[in-house]
C-alpha cells in the first residue's frame, strides 16, 4: 500500500501547488507507515521529477506521452488510475487546481472511492480518516471523514507550507497507460486555463497585483502592471473589468472567475463585492487602495490604503523598485 501523489508540470517545472500536494502525501504516508510515489504526466523536466526527493516523495512513475501535454481528463484519469493499481495506492492526493479537481471527481467515480476537495489538513487516523475542507468560499470549515478504501484528497493552494524531507532524489520509472487514439478522440480537448501575466502563472503567483474599475480605463493599466513586475507578481482583474475587455477574461477573480491564494493580494480600485472576495478571501494578507473609506473591501483587508489610486500606486511602485 502506497500514497499517490499527482503532480502537474508547467514549462517543465512542477507547479508550487503540486510540491504542496508532494509535501502533503509524504507526511500522510509517514502517518500510515508506508512509502509516497508520485505520477507526472506530459512534457516535465526529469531533474525537476528526480528533486521531487526533497519532498519525501521517493519513486515518481512518468508518463512522458507527448499526447498528454495537453490536459485531457479521461486520459489522465486512465493514466492515474492506473499508476494506483500498480502502486495499490489507497490515498490519492492533487492538488486542488483545476485539473487536480477534474481528475480527482472522475477518479473517485472510476475507484469507486471518496473524494475531499479544498482539504487544508493532514487526516486525523484514530477512529477514521477525518480531514478539514474549506468550504463556503473559505467562509467555514467543515471535516469529512472518508469511509471508502480508495480516499482522493485534493489540497488546498497555499494551505501547507512545502517541507524538504532532505530524502535525495526520487527515481524515475518510466510509465504507460498504452492508451490509444480513441482515447483522445472520443474525449474532447479541455482547455484548462494556463495563462501567465509577465511569465507567473495567476493560479501560482505568491503576490497578486489585481484592478478594478476604479482605474477607469485600459490606458491606466500600466499601474497595475508596473507594481506586478517590480514585485514579480501575477496581474488580476474584477469581473466588470474583464466584461468591459480592458482586461482578459482569463485574469478575472471571483465567484465565476479564478479563484487565488497567494501571500499577498493588492486590491486596487475594487469595490470588494462579495462575489469578487469569493475567489480572493483565502489569501494570507490583503491590501486594499480604494479612495472610498466605506468600500465594503476594508472589512476583509489587512491593510487599507484610503486613497485615490492614481496618487498613491506611483508610489508604491517606486518604492517596491527600490526594494
Ligand atoms: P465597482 O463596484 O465599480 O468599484 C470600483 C471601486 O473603485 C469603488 O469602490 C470606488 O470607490 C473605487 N474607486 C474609484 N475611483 C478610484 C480611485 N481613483 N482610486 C481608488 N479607488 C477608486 N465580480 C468579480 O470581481 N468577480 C466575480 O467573479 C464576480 N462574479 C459575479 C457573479 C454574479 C452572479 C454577480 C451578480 C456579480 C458578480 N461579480 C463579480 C460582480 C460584483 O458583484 C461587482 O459588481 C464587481 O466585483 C465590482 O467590480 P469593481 O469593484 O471593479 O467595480
Amino acid at each position: 500500500m502506497s500514497v499517490l501523489v499527482f503532480v502537474e508540470g508547467f514549462n517543465g517545472e512542477i507547479k508550487k501547488s503540486s510540491l504542496e500536494a508532494a509535501t502533503y502525501g509524504y507526511q500522510v504516508a509517514q502517518q500510515l507507515g508506508t512509502s509516497a510515489t508520485a505520477v507526472a504526466i506530459g512534457e516535465v523536466h526529469e531533474d525537476a521529477l528526480a528533486k521531487l526527493g526533497e519532498q519525501g516523495i521517493s519513486k515518481v512513475l512518468y508518463d512522458a506521452d507527448s499526447r498528454l501535454n495537453d490536459f485531457v481528463a479521461d486520459a489522465y484519469v486512465k493514466v492515474i488510475a492506473k499508476a494506483a493499481q500498480q502502486e495499490n495506492a489507497k490515498v490519492l492526493v492533487f492538488s486542488n487546481s483545476n485539473i487536480g479537481a477534474a481528475v480527482g471527481a472522475k477518479l473517485a467515480v472510476r475507484l469507486n472511492g471518496s473524494l475531499a476537495t479544498n482539504v487544508t489538513t493532514l487526516p486525523k487516523t484514530d477512529g477514521g480518516f477525518i480531514v478539514t475542507r474549506s468550504v463556503f468560499s473559505g467562509k467555514a470549515f467543515a471535516e469529512v471523514n472518508l469511509t471508502s478504501d480508495v480516499k482522493i484528497i485534493a489540497v488546498k493552494k497555499n494551505a501547507l507550507e512545502i517541507a524538504n524531507a532532505g530524502s535525495g532524489a526520487a527515481t524515475i520509472e518510466k510509465f504507460s497507460a498504452e492508451l490509444t487514439d480513441a482515447d483522445f478522440v472520443a474525449a474532447p480537448k479541455e482547455t484548462i486555463m494556463q495563462d501567465t501575466s509577465g511569465g507567473v502563472l495567476l493560479t501560482e503567483a505568491e503576490i497578486v497585483v489585481s484592478g478594478g474599475r476604479g482605474l477607469k480605463g485600459p490606458e491606466n493599466w500600466h499601474l497595475v502592471e508596473d507594481l506586478a513586475k517590480a514585485l514579480g507578481a501575477a496581474t488580476a482583474c474584477s469581473k466588470p473589468v474583464a466584461d468591459l475587455d480592458w482586461r482578459p477574461h482569463h485574469e478575472h477573480v471571483g465567484q465565476t472567475g479564478i479563484a487565488v491564494s497567494p501571500n499577498l493580494y493588492i486590491a486596487i480600485g475594487i469595490s470588494g463585492a462579495i462575489q469578487h472576495l469569493a475567489g480572493v478571501n483565502s489569501s494570507k494578507v490583503i491590501v486594499v487602495i480604494n479612495k472610498d473609506p466605506e468600500a465594503p473591501f476594508f472589512k476583509a483587508a489587512d491593510y487599507g490604503i484610503v486613497g485615490d489610486a492614481f496618487d498613491v500606486v506611483p508610489k508604491l511602485i517606486e518604492a517596491a523598485r527600490a526594494l
